[in-house]
C-alpha cells in the first residue's frame, strides 16, 4: 500500500538528502516543499519588492496567481528541477540572496495559503514524500508517516558548507551557522505554521547517522 510521508524539522538536517533516498527506494515521488517557497522568494526579489528585510506585500496576490511553479524531470541528473514559469532556476533558488530572504516571505500568510493549496494538489495521489516544516502539521494531517528530523547546529552548518563550497561558493562557517540559526528562529516562530513537532511525528536525529542508517530506520518505520 502507497502512503504519504511527510517529513518536517530544521534547516540543513539533511531532509531533502534523506527524502530523496526515500523516494528512490520505494519508487516514490519527491516533493521538496522549501522549494516552493524559494521560488516565490526568487520572484520577489527579480521585481525588487524586498527591500532592507521589507516584502512589498501590494501586488503579492497577484504575482502568486500569475506564477506557475514546477518540477520538471532531467533523466541525465535523474533528479527533479525546480521551474518558474517554465524556466529552470533550481541553482539561483539555492543562491544565499534566496536562502537569507527566504524565511521573510515563508511567514508571509498569503503565501503560505497559496503554496499550501499547490502542495495538497501535488500530494493528491498516493505515493510521495514531501518535506518542509509543517507538512505532517498543516499541509497533510492525515499523512500515515510523519518524521520530524533534528541535528547537531554546528554538524548541520559542516554539511551545508560543504554543499555550497562544492558549487563554488565563498562563504564561512560562521556565516552558514548563522544564516541556520536564524532561520530556524523565524521559522519557530512566526505567526502562521511555526515549525513545530506534530504530536504522531516520530523523531529523527541524525546528528551521528550515515544516510544508509537513516535508510534502515525508516525502513523498519514504513514496515509497521
Ligand atoms: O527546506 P528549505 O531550506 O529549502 O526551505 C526554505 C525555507 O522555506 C525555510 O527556511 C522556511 O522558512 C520555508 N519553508 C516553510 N514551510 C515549508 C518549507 C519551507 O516555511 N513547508
Amino acid at each position: 500500500k502507497k502512503i504519504v510521508i511527510a517529513i518536517d524539522g530544521f534547516s540543513s538536517c539533511g531532509k531533502s538528502t534523506f527524502a530523496k533516498a526515500i523516494a528512490k527506494r520505494l519508487g516514490y515521488l519527491y516533493i521538496d516543499s522549501g522549494a516552493m517557497y524559494r521560488v516565490v522568494t526568487l520572484e520577489l526579489l527579480r521585481r525588487g519588492l524586498i527591500k532592507d528585510g521589507v516584502v512589498d506585500t501590494s501586488m503579492l496576490q497577484s504575482i502568486l496567481k500569475e506564477i506557475n511553479i514546477g518540477f520538471s524531470y532531467d533523466p541525465v541528473k535523474m533528479v527533479y528541477l525546480t521551474t518558474l514559469n517554465g524556466e529552470v532556476v533550481e541553482d539561483e533558488i539555492r543562491s544565499p540572496q534566496v536562502a537569507n530572504h527566504v524565511s521573510l516571505v515563508a511567514a508571509i500568510p498569503a503565501v503560505r495559503t497559496r503554496l499550501v493549496e499547490l502542495q495538497r494538489e501535488l500530494g493528491k495521489k498516493k505515493g510521495i514524500v514531501m518535506d518542509g516544516r509543517d507538512i505532517g502539521t498543516v499541509v497533510f494531517p492525515n499523512a500515515e508517516l510523519k518524521i520530524f528530523m533534528t541535528a547537531d547546529p554546528i554538524v548541520r552548518a559542516r554539511r551545508r558548507l560543504k554543499e555550497l563550497q562544492e558549487k563554488g561558493l565563498n562563504v564561512t562557517l560562521d556565516e552558514v551557522l548563522k544564516n541556520i540559526e536564524e532561520r530556524d528562529y523565524i521559522d519557530q516562530n512566526r505567526d502562521v505554521a511555526p515549525l513545530r513537532k506534530a504530536d504522531d511525528a516520530v523523531v529523527l536525529d541524525n546528528t551521528n547517522m550515515t544516510v544508509e542508517e537513516q535508510m534502515e530506520w525508516v525502513e523498519e518505520m514504513v514496515k509497521r
